[in-house]
């Protein structure tokens, strides 16, 4: 990575740095929401970059309250505008510097979901996540399942309710049957949890009956985005049998505003783990194709400040997403632009790495405390659980921002 120099300026530490510059939807009160590129503490108006014939894009692109017409010019197109937007942060004769409207402050707008999401699917790629939920849930001799190893198992989750970060959320109601009950109650969810996840936004779509390769998929994801699965863990237990996970997952998902760019990350490439027994060759790959992402995860009570409860990476994932999108679209499945594709819990192999509640407090048998005493084992009203997430090499740095929800009581 060459060094940059940027002539806006920038706190220490920002996740918005002139190496990231990711894409999102923002508004300001009463004006519609338009797309951005996000620069420290600010966010460039890329319709007004348009207007002044500073990019080779119509402003009705980043007119739009989503960015998949954009997304859908195709990355030769979109990874210009981010290159041109470096270039115009850099040069020293910018014209941007004398064009005060094209810079708005983070603070004074609103985000919005950065795109519409047509479908969603949700993966179960971490290794350790896996086996402990197998652990507590089946059998510890044979956490795994047969299948684990050579299918990078997932469900097709519900589009209709993923919200944008600091969305409020009510507990869900639904049906829980404990193991000292005869028959199922109707209740809210005694056992709420987050999934520490990561998602990719599909960037270019394919026709039924069309595979996407392992040495392909990289042209298809446009970017990355935090992502929290929150989980109703007995609505869970009780429906998911045999068909998998339904109302205990549908009833919200958060995504972080700002979608980062595969191109972004690209020096943050690391090996993935390696995979025994040897995995079809559909779903071989070459290179390196994990990505070597620092993730936190915190809660707060209303009377508590930030407690980190976790800390992972996306590095430890046993399938990365090349292998999800050839698995995906090997049966012929097509993929559209604006699909998000989720890990699964991003779990390592630390206890301090869990990704879910369910594994930090082991099914509930396992409190732990928050800043100001109070134990929990699950969610509980009026929490709020944040999600955090960065790349970082050479003093540059490349982040997400955060997800962020609360837990209101059920309606
Ligand atoms: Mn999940």
């Amino acid at each position: 990575m060459a060094k940059l120099k940027t002539w806006v300026s920038i706190p220490k530490n920002s996740d918005f740095s002139i190496y990231n510059l990711p894409f999102g939807i923002f508004s300001l009160k009463g004006d519609r929401p338009r797309a951005g590129i996000a620069i420290g503490e600010q966010i460039v108006d890329l319709s007004v970059l348009a207007n002044l014939g500073l990019l080779e894009v119509n402003a009705s692109y980043f007119k739009n309250s989503a960015l998949n017409d954009f997304i859908s010019l195709g990355k030769k197109i979109t990874n210009k505008v981010r290159l041109d937007v470096q270039r115009l942060l850099t040069i020293e004769n910018s014209p941007l510097k004398i064009h005060s409207a094209a810079f708005i402050f983070q603070k004074d707008v609103k985000m919005h979901l950065p795109i519409h999401v047509g479908d969603y699917t949700d993966f179960y790629s971490s290794i350790e996540h896996a086996t402990n939920v197998g652990k507590m849930f089946r059998d510890p001799e044979n956490a795994l399942l047969p299948n684990w190893r050579h299918i990078p198992i997932g469900y097709h989750g519900r589009a209709s309710s993923i919200v944008i970060s600091g969305t409020n959320i009510h507990r869900p109601m639904g049906q829980v049957k404990t193991n000292d009950m005869k028959v199922p109650v109707f209740k809210a969810s005694g056992n709420l949890d987050f999934e520490l996840e990561m998602g990719f936004i599909v960037g270019k779509g394919t026709n039924l009956g069309e595979r996407i390769s392992t040495k392909n998929a990289a042209e298809h994801i446009f970017g990355l985005v935090l992502f929290n699965d929150w989980s109703a863990r007995d609505i869970q237990k009780w429906e998911y049998v045999p068909l998998g996970p339904f109302l205990g997952k549908s009833f919200a998902s958060s995504m972080s505003p700002w979608i980062v760019t595969l191109e972004a990350l690209a020096p943050f490439k690391v090996q993935g783990p390696l995979q025994k027994p040897e995995v079809l060759s559909y779903l071989q790959y070459e290179g390196e194709n994990n990505y070597d992402i620092k993730l936190e995860v915190s809660m707060s009570s209303q009377s508590s400040g930030d407690t980190v409860i976790s800390t992972s990476n996306f590095k430890f994932m046993y399938w990365n997403m090349m292998q999800q999108l050839a698995h995906h679209t090997v049966n012929g499945c097509n993929v559209n632009v604006g699909d998000v594709m989720a890990s699964g819990t991003i779990s390592g192999k630390d206890e301090s790495s869990f990704g879910s509640l369910l594994e930090i407090s082991w099914g509930g048998k396992k409190p732990f405390k928050l800043k100001d005493g109070s134990e929990r084992t699950f969610i509980e009203d009026n929490d709020t659980v944040t999600m955090r997430g960065f790349a970082e090499k050479e003093g540059k740095r490349v982040g997400f921002g955060e997800v962020s929800g609360t837990i209101l009581p059920s309606k």
